[in-house]
Formats: structure tokens, sequence, C-alpha cells
């Protein structure tokens, strides 16, 4: 199949393929690379026959705590039509202590068990007091935001609810805007903005030094030790790596990183999704984009599950549910909902006026209708 025609197959902006393929997408991402989280120098060939293992029982492949909060995520922005923090949270504290085996951070182990308190009123409290009052700048926030993108038709909303979604765990301004990127690439894509990609990496940037021209993300750098507009930085360093004909691993994790933080991974996932537009050497010639965005995500190295899960969640919006593979599909656990999460998703998405801010709820008793057929399979 040419690009031309898998695009075509992806369908037109904010398809139904497009938002299935974002979430189908994000959690495979997430299931596949567990393997490799953690691990440096991965072998190519490591990866491909871990890919290619169509052996293993339906669902063998567990996810993690990528999956497990961005279920959260999209289950809050569904039952509540919008974005309501308080919801939000209970969702996390309770989807943890329901499930804490995993692999979650040390340090969003302590937030999630002060969410969990009924006596909390500000729900943004405990990530704000995290780390001397620095807040994390993990890339927790970011794993997690791709349903952002598939709830709000504005871009400004998009924005928005993904930076506060984010700040519930994430405080600190290179945590929660890793989130707003991550979404706003899966917003640009689900548009079928990837088809040029000159386009999406220049919004992207153009969008950043809006985000990042504010006086809390500039002290937040700088407290760093980062450039003032960091991710605009990352992303500047991505365009030209992209633009390079030959750009190796090694390059690829001394450059951007691989890492926990999300200025070390969310251009990372962007890079991986680019970068394999075209065809790659030592990719297997039959791989589709989707698969070639995969098997490199996971040949990096590092925190291979939470970078897989973003670049698939950002290349499924691009190339649609169709290119994913199905061997893939089966043997991960939470594809089978995740899809199902992504239709009631593009209904709602649908059911916004187009010109409108999208829905947005906050802590309000603002009750929007909602048909019990259009509901997801509520898990609480
Ligand atoms: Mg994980």
């Amino acid at each position: 199949m040419t690009a031309a025609a898998r695009i075509v197959a992806a369908g037109g902006p904010a398809s139904l393929s497009r938002f299935r393929g974002a979430l189908v997408g994000a959690v495979l991402g997430d299931c596949l690379g567990g393997d490799f989280e953690g691990a440096e120098d991965v072998p190519l060939d490591r990866v491909l026959q871990h890919l290619q293992d169509d052996t293993r029982g339906d669902g063998t492949l567990q996810y993690s705590d990528d999956t497990a909060m961005l279920r959260c995520v999209a289950q809050s922005l569904l039952n509540r039509a919008g974005f309501d923090e308080q919801d939000m949270a209970r969702r996390f504290a309770k989807e943890y202590s329901l499930a804490p085996g995993r692999g979650y951070g040390a340090g969003v182990i302590q937030v999630l068990k002060k969410l969990a308190s009924p006596q909390l009123s500000d729900v943004y409290q405990p990530a704000r007091a995290q780390f001397g009052g620095r807040g994390s700048f993990g890339n927790g926030g970011a794993m997690r935001a791709a349903p952002f993108a598939l709830a709000f038709k504005n871009p400004a909303e998009v924005k928005r609810c993904s930076r506060l979604g984010a700040t519930l765990t994430h405080s600190c301004a290179i945590g929660y805007n890793g989130a707003v990127l991550q979404a706003l690439a899966v917003h640009l894509s689900l548009q079928g903005v990837l088809a040029t990609p000159q386009e999406f990496i220049n919004k992207l940037i153009s969008e950043m030094e809006e985000v990042e021209n504010d006086e809390t993300a500039r002290s937040d750098a700088r407290a760093l030790n980062e450039s003032e507009f960091p991710f605009c930085t990352r992303l500047h360093k991505v365009k030209e790596m992209v633009e390079r004909n030959s750009v190796s691993i090694e390059e690829v994790i001394s450059e951007l990183g691989n890492g926990i933080a999300a200025l070390h991974s969310v251009p990372t996932a962007i890079f991986c999704v680019m970068h394999c537009l075209e065809p790659r050497e030592g990719l297997p010639e039959q791989y589709g984009g989707f698969e070639r965005t995969i098997a490199y995500s996971l040949a990096l190295g590092g925190d291979t599950d939470t970078i897989a899960c973003m670049a698939g969640a950002i290349a499924g919006a691009h190339y649609g549910v169709d290119s994913v593979p199905q061997t893939w599909q089966r043997c991960c656990e939470g594809a089978v909902e995740a899809d199902s999460l992504a239709e009631h998703l593009h209904n709602m998405y649908h059911r916004t006026p187009s010109d409108g801010d999208g829905v947005s709820v906050s802590s309000s008793n603002e009750k929007r209708s909602h048909s019990s057929t259009q509901q997801p399979k509520q898990t609480d």
C-alpha cells in the first residue's frame, strides 16, 4: 500500500478509524513496550522477534500504569462529558488502589494515596506539594494525555484540559507541558496534518511557543537548568533530525533522550512517528508505518512502554486502526476496551458543535445529557 493509500484508509479528519487507532495504538505501545522497559542497547532483532511472536494467548501482554491512567482519563471525560478534576482524581486513586502493581513510580504513588482521601478538597494540592513544592517533571501526565485530543475539537480546550489533567499528578511546568505537547500531537494527527510532516512539526512548534511563553513555565525551566522554551528547543531538534537522511539510535538517545522525564520522552516519541513515516533500513519491508513506529520506539530502550504508548497514539491517529496488526491487538490486555472507549469518545466529539469550545465541566453540578447506549462500560 502506498503512503497516500494508507492515509485514505485512515479516513478523513477525525474519522472513527483515527480515533480507534489512537487509543488502541497507545495501549499496544504500552503492552508491547513493557518487556524492554529500562533496557539499554536493545538489539533490533530482539524487538522484531518480540513483535513477530504470534504464539501468545489473548491479552497475555499486560498493560502498565500508562494504560491504567489513560483509561481513567477516557472514562472520566466520557462520564462527565468533559473535564472534571474531582472525578478524574478519584478515578486515578481508585484505579491505583484496585491494581497497585502496574508499575507506578514512587513519586506518583504518594500523590495517588493522598488523592484517595475523602477529606481532600483541593485535588491539585498533593502534586503541588511534591519534591519540595517544585512538582514532578516526569512523563506520567503525558503518557495518559491522548484522550483529551479525542474529547475536544477546539485546540484551546485540548491544551487547557490536558494541562489541568496532568497537573493532578505533575505540577512542574515541564511535566504538564509535556502532556499538552502530546495531546496537541494526537490532535493534529487526528486532523490528518501528519500527511504534511513539515506542517505538523511547524504547528507543534508555534503552539508550544505560545504554551511556553508563560512566567511559571520559564521559571520552572530555569530551576532545572533548561533553556527558556525547553519543548520548543527540542522540537527544533526533532525537525532538524527528521530532515536528515540518516540518524543513528545513539544520536536519538543523546540528542532527545529516552528517559522518564517528559522533556526526554515526548519529543522523542514525536520523532519516532515522523522518522517512521518512511521505510527504514533494518525494519521489515512488509511493515506499515504504525508497525515501524512501534518497533523503532522499542529499539531506543529506556522508558520504552511510555515512549511507545505516546508514539503509538500519534501514529494510530494518523494511520487508523486498520493499520494495527490484529495479532498485536489480540495479545495486548486492554486493546478491546480501548477500542470501545475510542468509539464512545468519537460519538461525543461529533455531538459537540464545531465552533464551540468543546464541553467542559469543572466540578460543577452541570449535567450533560448522555444516552445510555453511548455510555462505555464503567469499571467502577
Ligand atoms: Mg508504564
